[in-house]
């Protein structure tokens, strides 16, 4: 029986479970993945519980992504933050890289040589910008909060071209993609879109982490000023199906995570 979960606090928001559910019922194998809404205090007990219980590996989410560092050895790139870890091994992996990469690669986006902001500091932030900076973009990160912001591209300068602009001069910059890393947007959370709108312009790359829903008003307002913009959903997908390799070196099929996510996302 093959034993998967996802942690994070809260979690009300994901929709992973219903994706590798999916996938494992089409390739039958047994077993399940499943939510688990984990206290700060309990974050270790959790980890070492799923192991000690059979499981063979978890995804991590908000809150979780840098703090489960303290618990694994990280593979490559996860060193800046995990979203997937082999109990097996005690390894953490990050394969939110990988699937901001595929979402670039499948919408035929070329970032080559050009200037990106990435709002966002956190396990996604840190991902995309390595993404980004790993296809070739000059990567300009803000944060909310100046000290996180700072930490992030200082781990990420060991990857490569990588500089910090506080917050309250974003709007002085002239990029050619944006990428909201923050949760601004997402169901539950705020509306409002995460940049001055006077920022957007046409025949620039907008891309939204979040998912859920699949049009935020960045990406609505980004269509409307003549953006081309890419969603969330291929970053969701390609990262279930890295971290779905990982654990059982099986290559899922995208096409049934695609639909499930998408019948998920509009109920
Ligand atoms: P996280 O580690 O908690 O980081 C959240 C980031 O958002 C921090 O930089 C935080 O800034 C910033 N932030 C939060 N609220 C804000 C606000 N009101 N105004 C400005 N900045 C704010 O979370 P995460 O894991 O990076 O996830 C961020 C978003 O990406 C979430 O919406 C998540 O759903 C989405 N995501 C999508 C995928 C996908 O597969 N498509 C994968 C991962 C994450 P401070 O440092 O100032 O708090």
């Amino acid at each position: 029986m093959l034993y998967l979960g996802i942690i994070g606090y809260p979690l009300s928001h994901s929709i992973s479970p219903k994706i590798h559910n999916a996938v494992m019922e089409h390739l039958r194998i047994g077993g399940s993945y499943l939510a688990f809404e984990v206290k700060p205090s309990e974050l270790k007990d959790a980890i070492f519980g799923a192991k000690a219980l059979g499981f063979i590996g978890l995804n991590v989410t908000i809150p979780y992504k840098e703090e489960v560092l303290k618990f694994l050895k990280p593979i490559g790139e996860a060193k800046l933050a995990v979203n997937t870890i082999d109990l097996r091994k005690m390894e953490g992996y990050n394969t939110d890289i990988y699937g901001v990469e595929m979402a670039f690669k499948s919408a035929k986006v070329d970032v080559n040589d050009k200037i990106a902001l990435v709002v966002g500091a956190g396990g996604a932030g840190k991902a995309i910008a390595l993404a980004l900076m790993k296809m070739g973009a000059r990567v300009i990160l803000t944060n909310r909060t100046e000290t996180r912001g700072i930490e992030a591209v200082k781990a990420l300068r060991e990857f490569g071209h990588c500089i910090f602009c506080p917050w309250e001069k974003i709007k002085e910059l002239k990029v050619d993609v944006i990428a909201n890393a923050t949760p601004i947007g997402m169901k539950g959370f705020s509306s409002g879109i995460p940049v001055p709108e006077e920022m957007l312009k046409p025949e620039m790359i907008v891309f939204d982490a979040v998912y859920n829903p699949l049009e935020t008003q960045l990406i609505k307002r980004a269509k409307e000023k003549g953006c081309k913009v890419i969603n969330g959903l291929d970053m969701l997908i390609h990262q279930a199906e890295k971290a779905f390799e990982i654990w059982t070196g099986i290559k899922p099929p995208v096409s049934i995570m695609r639909k499930v996510a998408i019948e998920a996302l509009e109920i």
